[in-house]
């Protein structure tokens, strides 16, 4: 079985996010990091992400 995996990348600093393997709310991703990027500290809104869809 394959899931699509996304990958959340701050577009300010192009650091990755977080890698999720299944959809859900971006918010949900965000939760546990404050909606911050972790590299550069920038507060982020989901319609600001860069989305990357793979298919695993
Ligand atoms: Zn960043």
């Amino acid at each position: 079985m394959s899931f699509p995996s996304i990958e959340i990348v701050c577009e300010k600093c192009g650091g990755r996010i977080n890698r999720i393997i299944n959809v859900k709310s971006l918010k949900d991703v965000l939760r546990p990091f404050s909606g911050r990027c972790n590299t550069c500290g920038v507060s982020l809104n989901p319609s600001d992400f860069e989305l990357h869809m793979e298919k695993a």
